[in-house]
């Protein structure tokens, strides 16, 4: 088994083409595709992988105007599939076109994450040229809607909830450096503090009016103590429960009774809670001390993905460790996922295993990305290998 591994490693190290898989990557990055507006790169996607023979679909998966790629290659024979997702959508930035330089790829979402699908991509087709996939197949899927606050991963649900979901999944952002086997679920709020009326001046019956600004301040202090409550709910690598409030505005001038205070933030929480609970005792907390004074709260309160843990002892994890081994010569550590992302929705919606795994690239959310091009071909390798090791042959 261990010299067919070696000769595994050798021939998909050898059919992983650099200059083949970077080619694709510059014609998904050539095409601006911000969030809820990522049509033409999956059709540019779509485009590839039809040329290249594989079998091609379109999924609406709820969001017409950008359906979602899935492709498949099949070895044949019965067996497990492995899925390859990535999202195509990139964050509102000016846009940055690709260019190579020095063996570093640029340009807006070659990080995040349109260089990573274009590795998955080069993997499908060096199992395709090699023919080493004997078991099962590999599906790969690419969709809109990832970016908060633009998109709402509501396209990756979709395509969850069609049903394509393969037995694990492996998804490229640019997380290299551990295996993440745990992650706090997020949650986005935003809350709006109002009262009856019109602004008045504080001497002209402003000071008798209901204060919005001292409703707020009760609000977030509430929030501070339900903090240090969570704060009590602790993983050792993923880190504590959390409620956090980032802004807090109110009022126009000094001397103003203000009708309006907004404030936002954020609530994080480990795999044990239940997202839906936890949003409830927020929204009734803060309902429950808006109604000790005489103004309306309003909150808009948005899961963005939920927490997860995933066994590292299992067997998808061990396949694609033995895979990273082959090519990196030593297994990933294992680790907290410090961001949240589609893996997540993919363990707790779709029921699988599933591993963020991508280049060590640089500059996510920001205008200056940049990632190697030798960690693309390293990333082809490992997804290759990975298909071997979880697909067996009969
Ligand atoms: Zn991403």
């Amino acid at each position: 088994m261990s010299n067919d591994r070696d000769d595994n490693r050798r021939a998909i190290a050898e059919a992983v083409d650099e200059s083949r898989l970077l080619e694709t990557a510059i014609r998904l990055i050539e095409i601006p595709s911000f969030t809820r507006d990522a049509g033409a790169a999956l059709d540019a996607l779509a485009a590839i992988l039809n040329d290249e023979g594989f079998a091609v679909e379109r999924v609406d998966a709820g969001w017409p105007s950008a359906p979602a790629v899935a492709a498949r290659l099949t070895s044949g024979a019965a067996g497990r599939t492995l899925q390859f997702n990535g999202h195509l959508d990139t964050v509102h930035l000016p846009f940055t076109p690709p260019a190579v330089d020095d063996g570093v790829l640029t340009g807006s979402g070659c990080s995040d994450m349109k260089g990573g699908v274009a590795a998955a991509v080069e993997a499908m087709r060096a199992l395709r040229d090699t023919g080493l996939l004997t078991g099962g197949g590999v599906l790969l899927t690419a969709h809109d809607l990832h970016e908060a606050p633009w998109g709402d991963g509501s396209q990756v649900d979709g395509l969850i909830d069609a049903g394509y979901v393969g037995d694990a999944v492996l998804l490229p952002e640019y997380l290299s450096d551990r295996l993440p086997n745990v992650g706090r679920g997020l949650a986005v709020f935003e809350v709006a503090v109002r009262r009856d009326g019109q602004p008045v001046h504080e001497v002209l019956g402003g000071s008798e009016q209901p204060s919005v600004i001292h409703a707020g301040a009760a609000l977030i202090l509430a929030l501070q103590e339900l903090d240090a409550q969570l704060s009590q709910l602790v993983d050792p690598l993923a880190g504590r429960e959390s409620v956090f409030v980032g802004q807090a505005h109110g009022g126009e001038i000094f001397n103003q009774a203000p009708v309006l205070l907004e404030f936002s933030g954020t609530r994080r929480w480990l795999d044990q809670t239940d997202a839906i609970e936890a949003k409830e005792a927020l929204l009734e907390l803060l309902h429950a001390v808006a109604a000790e004074s005489n103004v309306s709260v309003e909150v808009n309160y948005q899961i963005i993905r939920d927490a997860f843990r995933l066994d590292a002892r299992t067997e998808f994890p061990q396949a694609f460790q033995r895979a990273y081994t082959a090519v990196a010569g030593e297994p990933l550590p294992v680790g907290a996922k410090p961001f949240v992302d589609d893996a997540n929705a993919f363990i707790r919606r779709g029921g699988v295993p599933a591993i963020t795994h991508g280049p060590n690239a640089t500059g996510a959310h920001t205008v200056d990305e940049k990632c190697p091009v030798a960690e693309l071909v390293r990333v082809a390798q490992v997804y290759a290998l990975t298909a071997i090791e979880f697909c067996p042959g009969p």
